[in-house]
């Protein structure tokens, strides 16, 4: 077994602390990375506190990886030792469904989580990236291209590929009016991303502190969220609107803000469940309501290589390991700029 560190979460409401533990060995086709910057999703704090229900513990979050390959088993080809390499959610699936063949790996019924999931052959949890190393499945593994921040990098494997993915398959491009909800992680590489695909993007804000960030990120308009008549103001507007919000709300002022066949939709995971949408809302425009979960690993690559060419990376703060709590207690407010991204270097015991 190959020693690790981490931060890790011991129970659902104490304050993560260090953890000493063990990644497997290798396996022919595997990868071991020594991490280097590790994103902070809302995703990671959602399960840290159990809201979506038990977590194995101690508990690892971490699942926007960034790293250099420290070592390949036999029969890797495409990595080599000290390649810049990511890892997102996604760590393992069965490669051989309809939905493993088309690429789309987060919908495989046997994927594993980088974190919440359990290791294939071994049964284990699996633990995430606030953490010194990880051992992963070479066809999980990302290519980082030449030149990018590693640490801006971080994000966009999880934030990245959560907002590419619903852009690309609602093929929003120029000539849409498209809606970004929330401007936290995903939300501001959502605003990037449907900008660079050329749409005309309007960020829905309940911060009005952001307005000016927002615009800065690429949104052509802001709209306080809060603020009825201005959202009275944008019915019928929208073709696509994709909703990042991490917590229950009223969804129907964005179903109303849809052009016929429109479609809003959800990719944040709210602990609890949105008030159901009115169907008039629905059926007058026949409009659509939909989620969407990551993307798959040929998709992420593709993400990653749109983001190099067009100069996209994430807007951080980054934070030594120690910084993880206080983090936390800022993503609730809504008080992050644009994503904690964490030093692992830093990590240490005590
Ligand atoms: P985040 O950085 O905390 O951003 C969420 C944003 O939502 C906030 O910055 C805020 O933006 C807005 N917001 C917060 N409270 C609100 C409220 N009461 N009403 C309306 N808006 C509010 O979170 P994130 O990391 O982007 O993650 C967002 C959600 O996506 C989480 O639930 C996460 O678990 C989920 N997620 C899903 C997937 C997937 O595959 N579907 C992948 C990753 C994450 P404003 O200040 O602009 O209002
Ligand atoms: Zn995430």
């Amino acid at each position: 077994m190959i020693p690790a560190s981490a931060y890790a979460a011991f129970d659902p409401n104490s304050p993560l602390k260090y953890w000493d533990f063990e990644r497997r060995d290798l396996r022919p086709d595997d990868v071991e990375i020594d991490i280097l910057f590790c994103g902070v999703c809302h995703s990671d704090l959602h399960a840290a506190k159990g809201e979506w229900g038990d977590v194995n513990r101690p508990f690892v979050p971490g699942h926007e990886i960034v790293g250099k390959v420290k070592a390949v088993g036999s029969s890797v080809t495409k990595y080599k030792v000290g390649d810049s390499v990511g890892v997102g959610c996604l760590v393992d699936s069965c490669l051989s469904c309809h939905e493993c063949e088309d690429g789309l790996e987060q919908y495989c019924n046997h994927w594993v989580g980088t974190y919440m999931g359990m290791e294939t052959g071994t049964g284990k949890p699996t633990y995430g990236g606030y953490s010194s190393k990880i051992v992963v499945k070479e066809h999980f593994v990302l290519k980082i291209p030449e030149g990018m921040d590693l640490a801006g990098a971080a994000p966009l494997l999880c934030a990245g590929i959560t907002t590419y993915s619903p852009l690309r398959h609602w093929k929003v491009g120029p000539g849409q009016r498209v809606g970004v909800v929330g401007l936290g992680g995903l939300g501001h590489m959502g605003v990037k991303l449907a900008k660079a695909m050329g749409a005309t993007v309007v960020v829905f804000t309940t911060s009005a502190s952001k307005v000016e960030d927002a615009k800065r990120l690429g949104a052509d308009e802001v709209v306080i969220s809060k603020d009825e008549a201005a959202m009275a103001a944008e019915a019928g507007k929208f073709d696509f609107i994709l909703n990042t919000v991490a917590v229950s709300h009223n969804l129907d002022p964005f179903l109303n803000a849809l052009k016929r066949d429109g479609t809003l939709t959800l990719v944040g995971v709210p602990s609890e469940a949105h008030p159901s949408p009115g169907v008039q809302g629905l059926i007058f425009k026949r409009r659509s309501l939909a989620g969407s979960l990551i993307g798959g690993i040929a998709e992420t690559q593709e993400m990653l290589d749109f983001c190099g060419q067009h100069g996209l990376t994430a807007d951080i703060e980054l934070i030594p390991m120690q910084g993880i709590n206080t983090a936390y207690e800022r993503m609730l407010k809504s008080d992050v700029k644009y994503r904690f991204v964490i030093d692992v270097s830093t990590l240490a015991k005590g």
